[in-house]
């Protein structure tokens, strides 16, 4: 018999389709030393018997108590982690002062590694402990504190795709936070990537470097072009800011005569390997650019209720064959649970769907076909997460990685409202979407490591 590193048994989750959910009952997971699921075995074939005789004694055997269920870990596209210092402040003012007043003036702290250091492990914590097993990070300008960024990923075991971000527009940036230069942003980009890639040689889950240009009224066209040429060079993923709000919509349509996404096409910044945050006034030619090239769409429905001035057709993108997956936005959105995020991409697309303003009438109030549900909403937050990152992440399924979040429904102080001992196991899901908490998730794994445990 096959030696596998640990042995989990318990009922899973996880999405078959966008739409569709596939619930596992009482399965055993085989995990291998690379932290693999290698083998997932239902209780109906002939080697469950043997497998739980052998491994039932053992210390890597698992079995969930009654009440808890395993979930994916959770894949949150768009986190500026800097930002978490200043999470659930100042969204009551306009963007611009909010980027000048707190953003900015906070990310230049960033040049300090100690500062760093505290803000950094705080972030990485804190998100494992909300799920999150895989993570897609801006950091700042700064190439030394954006490094220990990705170092802390290694360490704590979370998968961290990490960007040095780059603003060397003298007119786009303010004085003090800002890049020295084009080519020193270029060079410091270049050196982070190989730093990151260094990393990366010893991280089990997993580190990756990303070209972060801040978003095009933050960068030069020099800028834009080396860092595409950059991506090209060494393979990487690309992150930026793309038709977020009227605008930065209008700032590009003026600078270029074009949407984002040709701008940032010309410049080689669309790609497979490319996750662009919010996107919500892409037109029907940028939404078959995005399906052609690959690039897929961080959908931040928090933060897009302060700064996006609309909500985004998520439902219609999709449909078109766009790649989609959940951003937190901390801190343009507040929390750094996608279990929230999750809630509100629902939410917000019910009011796309209905309309606003109730002094128009029903049938102009708004726009058909644009709802989600809460399975497609998971969908994103999970399996979406990881089409768009094109990894083995994301599902409970053979060949994927083992991260997961064991979701506890009876833990005292979060009691979720389940009764009945045989109430059926997709409105159980239901229950954890819509109300589990930080407490519930007793435990977290990443690539077959468990990185949290409460
Ligand atoms: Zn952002």
């Amino acid at each position: 018999m096959i030696e596998y590193m640990q042995l989990f048994l318990g009922t899973s989750f996880s999405s078959k389709s966008p739409r569709e959910i596939q619930i596992l009952k009482d399965h055993l997971f085989c995990i291998n030393t690379d932290g693999m699921i290698e083998k997932i075995v239902s209780p109906a074939e002939p080697d469950y018997q043997p497998l739980l005789d052998t491994y039932q004694d053992q210390d890597n055997f698992h079995r969930l108590a009654e009440g808890q269920y395993f979930l994916p870990g959770f894949i949150d596209l768009h986190v500026h982690a800097p930002q978490w210092a200043q999470s659930g402040t100042a969204l009551d003012i306009p963007l611009y002062d909010w980027l000048n007043t707190y953003t900015f003036p906070l990310e230049s702290k960033f040049s300090d590694l100690d500062f760093a250091k505290k803000i950094y492990d705080d972030v990485v914590d804190t998100l494992l402990a909300n799920g999150t097993t895989t993570a897609l990070y801006f950091a700042t300008v700064h190439k030394e504190a954006s490094l220990l960024l990705a170092q802390i990923c290694a360490e704590k075991g979370q998968r961290g795709l990490v960007g040095k971000v780059v603003m060397d527009d003298p007119q786009g940036n303010p004085e003090n936070y800002r890049d020295t230069d084009t080519h020193t942003a270029l060079v410091d980009t270049e050196e982070f990537i190989l730093a990151v890639k260094e990393l990366a040689k010893s991280t089990k889950q997993g580190v990756y470097p990303v070209v972060t240009p801040r978003f095009i009224p933050s960068c030069t066209n020099e800028a834009l072009q080396g860092l595409g040429d950059l991506a090209a060079k060494y393979d990487t993923y690309i992150q930026s800011h793309c038709s977020e709000s009227d605008w930065a919509h209008g700032y590009v349509q003026e600078r270029f005569q074009k949407n984002d996404a040709f701008a940032l096409h010309d410049f080689g910044l669309l790609r497979d390997k490319s996750v662009m945050a919010h996107c919500n006034f892409l037109d029907e030619d940028d939404v078959n650019l995005f399906a052609e090239t690959g690039t897929a769409i961080a959908h931040c429905p928090i933060s897009n209720a302060y700064f996006a001035n609309s909500v985004i057709p998520i439902a219609h993108f999709h449909a078109k064959g766009v790649e989609i997956g959940l951003g937190s936005d901390i801190s343009g959105g507040f929390s750094p649970s996608l279990f929230d995020n999750i809630r509100q991409a629902v939410m917000s697309s019910r009011m796309l769907e209905d309309g606003v303003n109730p002094s128009l009438p029903a049938q102009e109030r708004g726009l058909l076909g644009s709802r989600i549900t809460i399975d497609e909403s998971f969908y994103l937050a999970t399996a979406g997460g990881g089409e768009s990152l094109s990894l083995p992440i994301g599902r409970i399924q053979e060949n994927y990685a083992w991260d997961v979040q064991i979701i506890d429904t009876k833990i005292p102080s979060a009691r979720l409202p389940i009764f009945d001992g045989n109430e059926d196991l997709h409105d159980v899901f239901q229950k954890m979407m819509y109300l589990a908490r930080p407490e519930n998730i007793r435990e977290v794994w990443v690539q077959g490591e468990k990185v949290h445990s409460r």
